[in-house]
């Protein structure tokens, strides 16, 4: 049987020349690079050769650089570490409805801490509008977070627009640049960018490692104290391993982001093209153009996307619904609710996303069995039109359940 994965927004494979390379900094060089001894030297300088192949990604100073255990860890102490140094600038952040919940969940928690948030809407593409932002930004706002792109839907974001305006305001801009970093082209003095998240699993390094980018005079305060480590803004001992890996899939993806882009694009356009016009009531979600190049998210009527992610399991492709409730409550992601998609029609998602890894005849393996996976659901489904939705009655509105499934 098949066994293809095409859930590379959850994360990816650990690219084997990245596994080579942390492999010594476990058990020979495992000196805490904190340490004044040879030992310590040699993982010291493994570390900040890391933290120059990070920076040099995104066009700043490796001084600009501190290590995180990841996206969340990176969009926390952006937002929160910002805000809280900064809250005599004024009291009001913007973001969008279509953040992750690494994002969200944090301006949630900073409304209850007395901040004020706009959650700017999104066009039903998922595109958040340049035109809103400008009415929401003011002299009270301290703090923009947009997404560089986003990872249900693949949509990438106006960021580039934003940033040179919240430059204008004289506020600070953070993005969360997770599914972006190999995939679009970012450079944070060009773009305007003062604080930016990533994290390596996403491009085949391992997980539980990421970094921050902080623009030299932006304060942040710190989330967690102890011995000081990177700037006194994390403390705790640096994963060298981790971080080693980090650098060394961050430069293998920058090395040849051009010619892997071109290669998903081209895996991407056959899964979006395909579907859509051999599979009756099929549609695509998020933006046909301006979208990640690993990102195909299709919505098909009068099926449920969790059945069609088991059936698909059971054939050997691994996919997603892309929305983080997916298999504890039939709550639609927040995303497709933003895009203004009807629930009944937002159940039906599947999210397919690529990697470098991937292989066109993997792509015509799947698409092979996509229009028999999704015939054979229809035919057992008893939801033939949309008049069988409202005759089912079935009551929309309860209470939301808590996401605890990981999908990105
Ligand atoms: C995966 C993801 C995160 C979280 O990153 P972790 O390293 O898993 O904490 C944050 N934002 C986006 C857009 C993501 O896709």
């Amino acid at each position: 049987m098949a066994k293809i994965y095409f859930d590379n927004s959850a994360t990816t494979q650990v690219d084997p020349e990245v596994v080579k390379e942390m492999l010594p900094y476990f058990t020979e060089k495992y000196g805490n690079a904190s340490s004044l001894h040879a030992f310590g030297r040699e993982a010291y300088i493994a570390m900040e050769s890391a933290r120059e192949k990070v920076a040099k990604a995104i066009g700043a100073s490796s001084k600009d650089i501190i290590f995180t255990s990841g996206g969340t860890e990176s969009d926390n102490l952006a937002i929160q570490g910002y805000v809280n140094a900064n809250k005599d600038k004024g009291k009001h952040i913007i973001t969008c409805m279509v953040e992750h919940h690494a994002v969200l969940n944090t301006c949630q928690f900073l409304e209850k801490e007395g901040f004020r948030v706009t959650y700017l809407p999104v066009d039903a593409e998922g595109m958040v509008s340049v035109e809103e932002f400008k009415k929401a930004i003011t002299k009270e706002t301290i703090l923009v977070t947009i997404m560089a792109a986003n990872n249900e839907i693949g949509t990438i974001e106006p960021f580039r627009e934003i940033g040179a305006i919240t430059r204008e305001h004289g506020a600070v801009f953070h993005t969360d640049a997770v599914q972006a970093i190999t995939k679009v082209p970012i450079d944070v003095n060009k773009d305007n960018i003062d604080l930016l998240a990533l994290t390596a699993h996403k491009f085949h390094g391992p997980k539980g490692v990421g970094a921050l980018y902080v623009r030299k005079g932006v304060r942040l305060k710190a989330q967690v104290y102890g011995g000081g480590h990177e700037r006194g803004l994390r403390s705790s001992t640096e994963n060298v391993p981790g971080i080693v890996g980090l650098g060394k899939a961050i430069e293998m993806g920058m090395a040849k982001m051009d010619e892997n882009v071109e290669k998903m694009k081209a895996m991407r356009d056959k899964l979006i093209e395909t579907p859509l016009a051999s599979i009756s009531y099929s549609y695509l979600n998020g933006h046909r153009t301006k979208r990640l190049c690993n990102n195909a998210h299709y919505r098909f009527d009068f099926i449920e996307g969790e059945s069609l992610i088991l059936q698909l399991d059971m054939k050997g492709f691994a996919a997603s619904t892309g929305s983080a409730c997916s298999t504890k409550s039939l709550e639609p992601s927040h995303v497709l609710t933003a895009l203004g998609i009807r629930q009944e029609q937002s159940h039906g998602s599947l999210r397919v996303s690529l990697s470098r890894m991937n292989t066109m005849d993997e792509v015509k393996q799947f698409l092979e069995v996509l229009p028999v996976v999704v015939a054979q659901l229809r035919e057992m489904s008893p939801i033939k039109t949309w008049d069988d939705y409202s005759l089912r009655g079935e009551d929309h509105h309860e209470e939301e359940e808590e996401c605890h499934t990981a999908n990105e």
